[in-house]
């Protein structure tokens, strides 16, 4: 553990763990890594229990809190063994804390917020920023505002999105952006940030990526979501099919703000003041 800075570790998809003097903070992981075949058919979706604990080896044993950009399964399904095994808060949109609270998640620690809210929690202060989520083939998949059934999510359409949402977290004199990706039509705050994690996996999400850059001025830039997350972790980092890594490229040369970096799965980067 670095003595200064924040230690950044990638998970895969948009999975992340941040480690700042002791304390962990995680957003998103997703370890089960469920196959496109699966998803395609509408499979009964579970956690893969060893390719979580496999993926978990790589965690510190306990964190504050886990952060959740919205409700799909590869951001949330391993979200409830994940808050049991490090005994994490969950803070997330309300219909993300109600599918996770259905699929075992512990409800005295699932925490909903929305857009404009500010938690502190360890030497963590998260604000909670509106976001929207790309379209694929022209809508948001598994976008329905009404949950299909009030069971347990079974099916990767039972993952509803809800209300997308960015977090703004600052740690020691550090400030880190994070989203899963987005549109132009919702555009990160016009605020100065050390590091900016931007999802690409989708064309909204690149067509906004120099407005973002311009807005956040980040010191670093590391692209996210743009893995073939129906690919298990152990097979390593393959671009996704649809994303599109030269034009990130050009673009973050053209805007001329900060550094691009990529990590690779489990390998820690420590960010640290100029
Ligand atoms: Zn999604």
């Amino acid at each position: 553990m670095p003595r200064s800075g924040v230690r950044v570790t990638y998970l895969g998809t948009n999975g992340y763990q941040f480690e700042f003097q002791g304390h962990a903070l995680l957003v998103d992981p997703y370890f089960s890594r469920v196959d496109l075949f699966s998803i395609a058919l509408g499979s009964r979706l579970q956690p893969n229990i060893s390719r979580v604990e496999g993926g978990m080896r790589y965690l510190a044993p306990k964190a504050d809190a886990i952060l959740v950009t919205h409700g799909h399964f590869d951001h949330l399904l391993d979200v409830p063994i994940v808050m049991s095994r490090t005994h994490a808060r969950l803070i997330t949109s309300a219909s993300a804390v109600e599918l996770a609270k259905r699929a075992g998640a512990s409800s005295p620690k699932a925490f909903g917020v929305s857009a404009g809210d500010v938690r502190r929690v360890g030497p963590w202060k998260i604000r909670v920023l509106p976001a929207t989520h790309d379209r694929l083939f022209g809508k948001v998949p598994f976008d329905q505002r009404q949950m299909r059934s009030s069971g347990p999510p079974q099916h990767p359409a039972d993952w509803v999105c809800g209300e997308p949402l960015a977090f703004l977290i600052e740690v020691g004199d550090q400030r880190i952006y994070i989203d899963s990706g987005g549109t132009p039509t919702q555009l990160p705050p016009r605020e100065r940030v050390d590091l900016a994690i931007l999802g690409m996996a989708l064309p909204d999400s690149r067509a906004r990526l120099p407005r973002a850059l311009e807005r956040l001025e980040p010191r670093y830039i590391l692209p996210s979501h743009q893995d073939n997350f129906f690919q298990p972790l152990d097979a390593g980092f393959q671009f996704g099919p649809l994303t599109d890594f030269s034009r990130v490229r050009r673009d973050c040369q053209q805007a001329n703000h900060g550094r691009l970096i990529l990590l690779d799965y489990f390998r820690p980067w420590t960010l640290r003041k100029k």
